[in-house]
């Protein structure tokens, strides 16, 4: 009798002591790869695996900045680079491609301790968005600049430009092709609707993020995407707008959003999930999910990822994946793709 309860005693040791090993359980950086429709039966192993690399280098890389010191910020422009270059990800190298047949990029980065904040619009020529996010933050007296004037401060910074080409590639010129047939066919049989909406809502994903944390206990976010495949007009995401696709406070949390940018926008997802945070203090997880109900149930989707300065993470969605990853303060990392 009293070996059994000796032995009961010891093994509610144990478990206590896993779950709070668990639960402390600290996180440096987040990064995410897009949500969407992105289901297992559709995605061949070897691309499974390619996109687990792409997530593992990212992560990688940020974390080596932070374990050696180095900011938030640094780590979250060195982790987005790696998918920006990647053509596997709707952001820099693969970014959709609008209604007129170009790529028109967004990004945006800021910072949790002054809270400055960077981003550029509809930019075609800079290699690297998130860094030109960045010179707006850091180099100019601005938080946003559009389209030829922000390739100019680019330039002007020194960051590299490309030629617009250089963004194409054939998968989403072929996403493009697809959605201009299925407007073709909405407006022969007399569907089209009088308003501009992104005629592919799936074939979107791959926009890019990431919250680092790091050792001096700030926080940044980032958030870099081509937008929505047959966007039109010169038409802005969500991913360059303060408060609705990044947004970011030492106080409360770092957040990068993904998804139906309009949604995002309207319900100001980013900055709406740190108030809750602040003024209602509801966890990260609670605020997220409750914002990204919101948007649901106005007929949006995505997701986001979201970093506090504690170390705690979350990666919630409404959709059927999302490419996400985490690294631990003592290295480790997971990256997960589906439900
Ligand atoms: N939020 C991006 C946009 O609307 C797209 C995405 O995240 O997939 O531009």
């Amino acid at each position: 009798m009293i070996k059994r309860l000796n032995f009961l005693i010891f093994l509610v040791c144990c478990l206590s002591c896993f779950s709070s090993r668990a639960q402390s359980q600290k996180y440096v950086m987040v990064v995410h790869g897009g949500a969407g429709t992105i289901l297992k039966k559709n995605m061949s192993a070897e691309k499974e695996q390619l996109y687990v690399e792409a997530l593992r280098q990212s992560l990688q890389a940020g974390y080596n900045i932070i374990k050696r010191g180095g900011s938030s910020v640094d780590a979250v422009e060195a982790a987005i680079h790696i998918l920006e270059d990647n053509p596997l990800f709707n952001a820099g190298k693969g970014a959709v491609f609008t209604n007129a047949g170009t790529n028109e990029l967004d990004a945006s980065i800021m910072e949790g301790e002054e809270l400055k904040a960077g981003a550029v619009a509809g930019v075609t020529t800079i290699k690297n968005p998130i860094s030109a996010a960045r010179a707006v933050m850091e180099k100019s007296e601005h938080v946003l600049m559009a389209g030829r004037g922000a390739e100019r401060f680019a330039q002007d910074c020194g960051l590299e430009t490309v030629d617009p080409a250089y963004f194409k590639t054939e998968d989403r010129w072929r996403a493009l092709q697809r959605a201009l047939s299925a407007d073709s066919a909405k407006a022969a049989a007399g569907k089209m609707s009088s308003k501009l909406s992104p005629s592919v809502v799936d074939e979107k994903f791959g926009t890019v993020g990431c919250v680092a944390l790091d050792r001096s206990g700030n926080l940044a976010a980032g958030t870099s995407t081509g937008g929505m495949t047959n966007k039109k007009y010169g038409r802005i995401g969500d991913a360059p707008i303060i408060g609705a696709g990044t947004y970011c406070d030492n106080n409360t949390a770092g957040v990068s959003c993904t998804g139906w940018g309009e949604y995002f926008i309207r319900n100001a997802v980013a900055k709406t999930v740190c108030d809750l945070i602040a003024y209602k203090a509801y966890d990260i997880k609670k605020a997220s999910e409750e914002v990204l109900k919101k948007v649901a149930d106005m007929g949006g989707s995505g997701g986001l990822i979201i970093l506090d300065r504690n170390g705690n993470a979350a990666m919630p969605f409404n959709t059927e994946g999302m490419y996400r990853g985490t690294v631990t303060t003592d290295g480790k990392i997971e990256v997960f793709i589906y439900k």
